[in-house]
């Protein structure tokens, strides 16, 4: 999401490179990249205005600090005013509660319930999911084979027309629970009947947070039906789903905006792990280039957790192929690979497309083939010559150029780290204790 807006931006800043002084064109200038890049992405244009006037007044107002270009400084203010867009951080405490998700047909509420399921008992509470969409067929199935997977308790009844009866009953099954997630009907546009039966649930529930589910790809049709909601039930938090599908993402910023709450979780896949916990700093330090390590390490640990996975051999600087397999495991089990990676601060170490591209299918493969290698191999794969590839081909059932492409990885991800960070030594583990993981 935002893709175009974030190299907009990057290209807009860097044009201060170098100056001395800040002069008011070159602020002018950059603001009129920044309008323009914002409003294609679909932000609402009153905010926009609001955002650069500050941007500008600031800029042009605020005194150079000491020692800092003049990049920086506007680069600071930029990515201050941006976190402030984003709305306040939001606060998700693992105690008993409710949570009521609201909104639209086809925003993602049903596949968000299920991920937020996912996310809660993975922190380690009873959670279970109430179904009163009876609007959507389907939605109940939906949900139930959701939870199913991930053994997690769901009310609802198909048969049943009435929302309200589906609530209550769904309360008084789930009283073990410690939290409840009550997925709400959606309609197609709003409607009056709509916004009636989620405040009359609302009020029935009376739910610790109301969130309100919205698709990144909607325009800026995303602020009328964040007010409608607002209005009706006060809405504390906004989940940001399908980010990982669009380049916009505007609309779904003006909605935040609009309600005056945070973004929660934003939803960047169709799995049920698809679903991180949104930090503004994060997310601006990436849209503006700058590596963003506190989401990293949060997934990171919870990779510790689950699979008492040595993180300290992940990333080392003698980088073998058994290395590189293991990493690629961990990376693997973090999410897809371009989006960890996108969160490390490589900074403008481009990676090639193709490290990228390692499926699971591809990872196999990769481990039949290193079955057939020595010991000696792994640890060293350039003495691997041709006559060894020709008999690990052999072995593995592989052709030559399938073990010559893993090699040819190997080699590309063994330089990619040696480019990092100036040649130095990239260690997982200080990096996590760096930012207080
Ligand atoms: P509902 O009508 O609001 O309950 O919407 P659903 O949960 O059924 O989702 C609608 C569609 O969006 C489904 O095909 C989901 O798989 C898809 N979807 C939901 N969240 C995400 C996401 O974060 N990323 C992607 N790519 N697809 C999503």
């Amino acid at each position: 999401m935002l893709d175009s807006l974030s190299t907009s931006l990057k290209d807009a800043v860097k044009k201060l490179a170098g100056k001395a002084v800040v002069d008011r064109a070159a602020v002018e200038e950059l603001i009129r990249d920044l309008q323009r890049a914002l409003i294609q992405s679909d932000v609402n244009v009153k905010l926009v205005m609001q955002l650069s006037q500050s941007i500008k007044k600031r800029a042009l107002e605020e005194e150079l600090p000491k020692g800092m270009g003049v990049k920086d400084h506007v680069l600071r203010i930029v990515y201050q005013e941006l976190v402030s867009l984003m709305g306040p951080e939001t606060e998700l405490e693992l105690k008993p509660q409710k949570i009521l998700m609201a909104g639209l047909q086809g925003s993602g509420k049903t596949t968000t319930t299920g991920k937020l399921c996912r996310y809660l008992q993975r922190k380690g509470m009873k959670v279970g999911a109430i179904c009163c969409d009876n609007f959507r067929p389907g939605a109940f199935v939906q949900l139930q084979t959701l939870c199913k997977k991930i053994n997690v308790p769901i009310y609802g009844d198909p048969n049943e027309k009435d929302a309200l009866t589906i609530v209550r009953n769904g309360l008084s099954a789930l009283r073990d629970v410690e939290v409840i997630i009550v997925d709400t009907a959606g309609r197609h546009a709003l409607e009056d009947d709509l916004i009636d039966e989620i405040m009359q649930i609302n009020d029935a529930v009376k739910p610790t947070h109301r969130w309100l589910v919205i698709d990144a790809a909607l325009g800026q049709g995303a602020r009328d039906q964040a007010k409608r909601f607002h209005e009706a039930i006060g809405i504390d938090g906004v989940i940001i789903t399908k980010m990982d599908g669009t380049a916009k993402g505007g609309g779904a910023l003006s909605a935040v905006a609009e309600t005056g709450s945070g973004i929660v979780f934003i939803g960047s896949g169709e799995t049920i792990d698809d679903l991180e916990r949104f930090d503004p700093d994060g997310f601006i330090s990436r849209l503006l280039g700058m590596g963003d390590l506190r989401a990293l390490v949060e997934r990171a640990e919870e990779v510790i957790e689950s699979d008492d996975l040595d993180v300290n051999a992940m990333m080392k600087g003698k980088f073998t192929l058994r290395d590189m397999y293991k990493q690629l495991e961990a990376l693997n089990k973090m999410g897809p690979l371009k989006q960890v990676l996108s969160m490390l601060p490589l900074g403008n170490m481009n990676l090639p497309g193709e490290v990228y591209d390692v499926t699971s299918v591809k990872m196999q493969r990769y481990r039949v083939m290193m079955d057939s290698m020595t010991d000696a191999e792994l640890d060293d794969p350039s003495v691997l010559g041709t006559s060894r590839i020709h008999r690990i081909a052999y072995g593995s059932g592989s052709s030559v150029d399938q073990v010559r492409e893993l090699i040819k990885y190997y080699k590309m991800m063994q330089k990619a780290l040696k480019g990092f960070k100036g040649g130095g030594r990239f260690s997982m583990n200080r990096m996590m204790k760096q930012f207080g993981g």
